[in-house]
């Protein structure tokens, strides 16, 4: 009776997974989606802790605490710094089954390791391999985002390094298969420990060739290592929720990589073996162009003058926290009659659908927001392109010139608007560490400072303007 009850439990906790993927579609139903998710999840837990082979309640409670001392302080991290927290909490999921992987071994051998078939060595093998590689490979993710010190930002290469890399995998592969061929056998508790270590070193050797402007991709990637590794977990342990939930993790974040390999114009295998970030450092460099500035008086009075605007927002909009000031650019706009839209770049910010979070944050119709591919039709007729902190997303360079690290890189045409005003703080490049043509067009003229007091400049003028009209 209790295993139907909890069978029928994961049914439902599963549904819920689904379900929440599927509201997390659109943004009217985004926060539909994340109550289904922890709805899901608690009752997974629940219906876990309810079996009868559950006996050390406190260690449930124990877990859940360390839960809850980790969680809540993660959760409270700043938008710009939730790729590195989403990295952290994939190095955590990636331990756990590590863990949970060891100890199932290690009980199954002291029961004499009959329940030890091939078919459940190999689930263990592959659960602990990308469990302990989703660990070490996050946390260097995360540090690498983070900028941590002793964790190298520019991607580090040495000779043969590949060749290396497949070495150690074939090692590995080859001691896995020895142990799936006789998993009871006594020489497994010393090859077990090397596979453990060998998993922990491949999750660095990953990581280190990489640069940081692929770390998000990668991070994507990890989280489908991450769900991989609690399906194997699930085949271990005869959980079918681990199965369903391990499935959809891994399957979102592999799609959810294609996704962004597509929007910045990169292959799987540039993102895995490439080395992005060393080209950037290397452009970064350039002769020095004139730039043509302008007030916020005068900004103020081309936007008046306007019938179609099209804010372009990146990751300065992020860093200002200036969504709210743009809000109020938008509302004295449209009291004029002007229309007015928001292009969103798919990679603009730092993670994908970062400028519709923070658009949404600040109460700005859904339906102004319009996609990098259908604004581009509009951008010859738009009267001002006006840029809030984006740099990279709006570069012709990705365009035209092919030694760049971007090129082929889909843009936002802002080049192509009558006017464009672009918002940044400095001559500062943007996160591919590149020039940007943009900037020195005949058209373009630069705001310099932080978007948020730039826009709050822009607003002040605008609503001066009228009260003298
Ligand atoms: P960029 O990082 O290219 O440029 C951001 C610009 O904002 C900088 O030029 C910076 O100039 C300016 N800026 C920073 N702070 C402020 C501030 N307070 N006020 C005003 N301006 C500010 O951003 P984009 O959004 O254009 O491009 C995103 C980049 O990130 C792309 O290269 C993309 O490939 C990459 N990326 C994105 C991912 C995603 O999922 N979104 C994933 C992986 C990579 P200054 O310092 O002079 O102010």
């Amino acid at each position: 009776m209790l295993y139907g009850v909890s069978q029928f439990a994961y049914l439902v906790a599963s549904a819920c997974f689904i379900f929440a993927l599927h509201w997390m579609n659109t943004p009217a139903t985004a926060r539909k989606g994340v109550y289904a998710g922890v709805a899901g999840t608690a009752i997974a837990i629940g219906a876990t802790w309810a079996a009868p082979t559950v006996i050390h309640h406190l260690w449930i409670i124990l877990a859940i605490a360390a839960g809850f001392v980790v969680g809540v302080p993660l959760s409270r991290v700043p938008l710009t710094a939730v790729p590195q927290r989403t990295a952290l909490s994939h190095a955590f999921g990636g331990l756990a089954a590590g863990l949970v992987g060891t100890a199932e071994y290690y009980l199954q051998l002291s029961e004499g390791g009959e329940t030890l078939t091939a078919f459940r060595m190999v689930a263990l093998i592959a659960e602990v391999l990308l469990g302990y590689l989703t660990f070490t490979g996050s946390l260097m993710a995360a540090g690498k985002l983070q900028e941590v010190k002793w964790v190298p930002q520019r991607p580090v290469t040495y000779p043969l390094q590949n060749v290396i890399n497949l070495v150690l995998f074939g090692i590995t592969v080859a001691l896995a298969a020895a142990l799936a061929v006789h998993p009871a056998s006594s020489w497994g508790t010393v090859i077990f420990p090397v596979i453990i270590l060998l998993s922990l070193l491949f999750g660095v050797l990953l990581i280190i060739p990489i640069g940081g402007a692929d770390m998000p991709t990668v991070i994507a990637i990890l989280n489908s290592y991450a769900g991989l590794s609690a399906v194997a977990m699930g085949f271990v342990l005869d959980n079918k929720l681990l199965i369903t939930a391990g499935a959809l993790d891994g399957s979102s974040g592999l799609i959810l990589a294609i996704i962004m390999c597509k929007a910045m114009n990169r292959s799987f295998t540039n993102v895995l073996f490439g080395a992005f970030g060393q080209v950037t450092q290397a452009k970064a460099t350039g002769e020095q162009k004139v730039y043509k500035s302008e007030t916020a008086e005068g900004a103020a009075q081309v936007l008046e003058q306007s019938s179609l605007v099209v804010i372009i927002p990146g990751y300065g909009m992020a860093v200002a926290q200036a969504q709210h000031k743009v809000r109020e650019l938008y509302d004295q706009l449209k009291k004029r009659g002007i229309t007015v839209k928001f292009a969103i770049h798919p990679v603009a910010g730092r993670m994908p659908g970062h400028m519709n979070v923070l658009l949404a944050e600040a109460d700005i119709p859904y339906t102004d927001l319009v996609e990098m591919d259908d604004i581009n039709h509009d951008m010859p007729q738009c009267d001002v392109a006006l840029v809030v902190g984006a740099n990279d997303v709006v570069n012709p360079a990705a365009r035209t010139e092919k030694a760049s690290p971007i090129y082929g890189m889909p843009i936002i045409d802002a080049d192509k608007a009558r006017t464009c005003f672009a918002i940044k703080r400095s001559k500062n490049p943007g996160f591919a560490g590149i020039d940007n043509e943009l900037y020195f067009a005949d058209r373009t003229w630069m705001l310099f400072g932080d978007a948020k007091a730039v826009i709050g400049d822009l607003v002040k003028e605008l609503a001066a303007g009228s009260g003298r009209h």
